[in-house]
């Protein structure tokens, strides 16, 4: 499936500090037209700066994007339950008592994860920014979803058990004020889900900047190592980590590309990484 990407026009941005560490002291890496990556001297986090601000970047979600998003329904639903395999979602989830199994779906697009979840049981609440893909599910699975950003809602204190986050952080402009909100709603000793792009994987390395998650619409591009260190100034602690996609499809034969993804699986060195954490006590 292709990434989702819209060709921003000249648009206001400003020059920002690192937002992992804090540190102004960075490198251009890649650059197109309208936008540009830098990488932090200090932690190795690469991050478009200038950067766009928020409120610009939550236009491009229109109906155009839900289009694409309902196109999609059904693959990224698979490869999100392959991914939950992979952490085994299903064994460290058994651990929490039945009547409070409560799963929040960060950018639930419309919202498939959490319908089906709730057939097995769980409380659900999705959160989307797109209006057109959140009333659509609303209306297709009858699962509740709020339409705006996480912090505009203020979920009570300890409210879910579970928060997952698909292919949503790497598109923050403030991912800390983004996971401070999450932990505040999580419970003690809930548990946090975070897939994002590999910018350490085989393909970024190979394809740099024609990586097909450098685009506009990725404010940061994460690895291990700097996902890692956002999570741990935020009070978390990574407890399992899986990456997978060795080629992209359509860029090499299937004798290459099966091989490849069994090898970037084993070595973590795949496109796609998925993070299970828990907020550290
Ligand atoms: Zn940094």
């Amino acid at each position: 499936m292709k990434t989702f990407s819209k060709e921003p026009g000249k648009e206001p941005r400003r020059q920002i500090a690192c937002p992992v560490c804090g540190s102004a002291n960075f490198r251009p890496r890649w650059s197109s037209e309208h936008y540009s990556f830098a990488r932090c001297r200090v932690c190795g986090l690469v991050y478009q700066n200038p950067q766009p601000y928020q409120d610009i970047l939550t236009q491009r979600y229109d109906d155009e994007y839900f289009a694409y998003e309902k196109e999609n329904e059904e693959g990224y639903f698979r490869l999100m339950r392959l991914s939950l395999d992979d952490i085994e979602f299903d064994a460290f989830t058994s651990t929490i008592p039945q009547d409070r199994k409560s799963i929040i779906d960060i950018g639930c697009a419309t919202g498939r994860l959490i319908s089906s979840l709730q057939q097995s049981g769980w409380t659900v609440q999705g959160v989307e920014i797109c209006s057109a893909s959140a009333e659509y599910g609303m209306l297709k699975y009858g699962v509740p979803i709020h339409i705006g950003t996480l912090e505009s809602r203020r979920f009570g204190d300890g409210s879910f058990s579970v928060a997952h986050c698909s292919h949503l952080i790497e598109h923050l402009t403030d991912p800390s004020a983004f996971l401070q909100e999450v932990r505040r709603i999580l419970s003690a000793n809930g548990w946090l889900i975070v897939s994002t792009p590999n910018i350490a994987g085989f393909q970024a390395r190979l394809m740099g900047e024609k990586w097909r998650s450098a685009i506009a619409d990725h404010i940061v591009l994460y690895s291990r190592k700097t996902l890692g260190l956002l999570l741990k100034k935020n009070g978390f602690q990574i407890c399992r980590i899986k990456t997978w996609g060795g080629i992209g499809a359509g860029i090499a034969p299937a004798w290459v590309k099966k091989p490849a993804d069994y090898l970037a699986k084993r070595t973590g060195a795949g496109d796609v990484m998925i993070v299970l954490a828990r907020p550290v006590p």
